[in-house]
């Protein structure tokens, strides 16, 4: 028989045999090395990922960058070296998608942006596009939806000129996604979020119908699967039903068993929002199955939680009760899944430290600008969150430069730079001793106030934006103008970190869609 190839492996896992898939990948990979070897890895752990195995999927993605990294520090010719770049450039993104798999966002992110530094360096826009796109859809389920956005718009924006139309589908579906997500932080019930969630239907429907043809069966039904969970959610039931109905077998067509699960749970959601207990329950016991075996562990956990609802409604109590007490294996499911990303979580950053020298300055400094970087922050946070707790005001006012884009495009990336360097010396001269300034990411900033209270934190905020709009701009380039959004949140609202960038993210968010520059500290 002949040894398979990762396009033939791709093949199988395309049919949707995943079964076969992966016996095959597994049976060629120890015949395999070095750039090859790391190749067949990445496919077994795309096809382990789709499978719904994360763990998998996670340990082939680990072996694979292990390899693509002993290829580029041996000494070989360029082209080898800049082949096994790339691949542990793809090696990271695998890693940070089965880590998302497993809800560890945050490693995802750091992950995803050791992946981008590389993407960026190797000049190819199509890996760039897909690590923006992937670090897109990790910040929107940390609910950083507008750093999402922007990375979704630049990876839209490169898929454009350079990606072909599948390129260009699956990123329009992360984008859906995304702005989809930023409904579930409005509240529940209100009518921005059903005009969020109305505007998405076209959406969907124009992605359905230009995958419709079979390379992209998989985004195709993707596109309808979320059509119909967003008519769910507008109580639009009935046709829920109607198209999830036809997008079961779709599924179970193409192996996506996480998918299939996901649709049928929904399918039981939207029965028992119309009282049809039997059918409901008849839907969560299949879906239940199907994630058991396949799917992400919140998927099978709200599967359960719909089951034990139905049984109760059926009048089963015995049978609720027992659905419950899964509920609750799940939770501890979870937390061991949580504690081995951890584990490699770790791994990663010896293998760090291992490789940079100056790993410890970079560890904590933006090397543009000399502020802080968003890892000094969540260490500065883990030491101020328990002081917030005792009552020291804590604020965070999370700033990102207006059009700034525009500002690259017209006068240039140094120009960029310098701006990046000018407006990072105002922050800093907002920033007393027990307040920290950061460069949060791309132009991005964050000032962090301890111990200031809100009213005074939104007067620091008001100044640093005018005094940023007011800065002699026309020194570094004539006609150039900068401004900037800021989204102010105090912890006594969100005392949990994530939750705390998360509120001024959407204040933030606000600041842009009201017009820019200006400051938002409320809603
Ligand atoms: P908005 O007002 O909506 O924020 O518009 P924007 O143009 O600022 O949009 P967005 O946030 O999407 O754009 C950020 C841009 O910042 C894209 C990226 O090329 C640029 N950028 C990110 N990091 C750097 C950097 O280190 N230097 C320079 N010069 N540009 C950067
Ligand atoms: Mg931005
Ligand atoms: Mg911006």
């Amino acid at each position: 028989m002949k040894p398979a190839t990762p396009e033939s492996v791709q093949a199988l896992a395309d049919r949707g045999e995943m079964d076969a898939a992966r016996a095959a990948a597994r049976a060629a990979l120890p015949v395999l090395d070095g750039v090859e070897r790391g190749q067949m890895l990445l496919v077994l752990s795309a096809v382990d990922a789709l499978a719904g195995d994360a763990t998998e999927s996670l340990r082939a993605a680990a072996a694979a960058r292990e390899c693509f990294q002993m290829v580029a520090t041996a000494d070989g010719d360029a082209a080898a070296t800049a082949a096994a770049r790339d691949g542990e450039c793809d090696a990271l993104t695998r890693l940070a998608t089965a880590l998302r798999l497993v809800g560890d966002h945050a490693t995802a992110i750091a992950t995803l942006e050791q992946a981008e530094v590389l993407a960026r360096e190797s000049g190819q826009p199509l890996r760039v596009a897909q690590v923006l796109r992937n670090i897109g859809i990790c910040c929107s389920l940390v609910g950083r939806h507008h750093h999402a956005m922007s990375c979704l718009d630049e990876a839209e924006a490169l898929l454009r000129v350079h990606g072909s139309p599948a390129d260009r589908a699956g990123a329009r579906l992360s984008s859906i996604n995304v702005r989809n997500r930023l409904s579930d932080s409005l509240p529940a019930g209100s009518a921005e979020r059903r005009d969020t969630l109305q505007a998405t239907l076209p959406e969907w429907q124009a992605l359905a119908e230009t995958t419709a043809a079979d390379v992209q069966r998989r985004v195709h039904v993707m596109a309808r699967g979320n059509l119909a969970i967003t008519l769910a959610e507008l109580g639009r039931h009935a046709e829920a039903i109607a198209e999830l109905r036809t997008l079961e077998p779709a599924y179970r067509a193409l192996g996506m068993r996480p998918n299939e699960g996901l649709c049928v749970s929904k399918l039981g959601r939207s029965h028992l929002a119309l009282g049809d207990v039997a059918a409901a329950r008849d839907g969560f016991l299949r879906a239940v199955a199907l994630l058991e075996e396949a799917g992400s562990l919140d998927d099978l956990q709200e599967a359960l939680e719909g089951l034990s609802e139905a049984e109760e409604a059926c009048g089963d109590p015995a049978a609720a009760l027992a659905a419950l007490r899964r509920v609750r294996e799940i939770e501890r499911r979870k937390s061991d899944a949580a504690a081995r990303a951890a584990v490699v979580q770790r791994e990663l950053r010896i293998e760090l430290a291992r490789l940079t020298s100056q790993w410890a300055r970079h560890a904590t400094q933006d090397p543009l600008t000399g502020l802080a970087n968003r890892r000094a922050l969540e260490l500065w946070m883990d030491g101020q969150l328990p002081r917030a707790e005792q009552g020291v005001p804590l604020t965070v006012l999370l700033m990102d430069l207006d059009h700034f884009k525009w500002v690259n495009d017209t006068f240039g990336h140094a120009t960029g730079d310098e701006v990046l360097r000018r407006v990072a010396r105002l922050v800093e001269r907002s920033c007393r001793e027990a307040d920290l300034a950061v460069r949060y990411g791309g132009e991005e900033f964050v000032l962090a106030l301890a111990g200031v209270e809100f009213e005074a934190a939104i007067a620091v905020a008001e100044r640093l934006r005018s005094a940023i709009a007011a800065e002699a701009w026309g020194v570094v380039a004539a006609g150039l103008k900068v401004s900037v959004s800021i989204g102010v949140a105090g912890a006594v609202e969100a005392p949990a970190a994530t939750a705390l960038f998360s509120l001024a993210d959407r204040r933030l968010y606000a600041a842009k869609f009201a017009g820019r520059d200006r400051v938002v500290a409320a809603g």
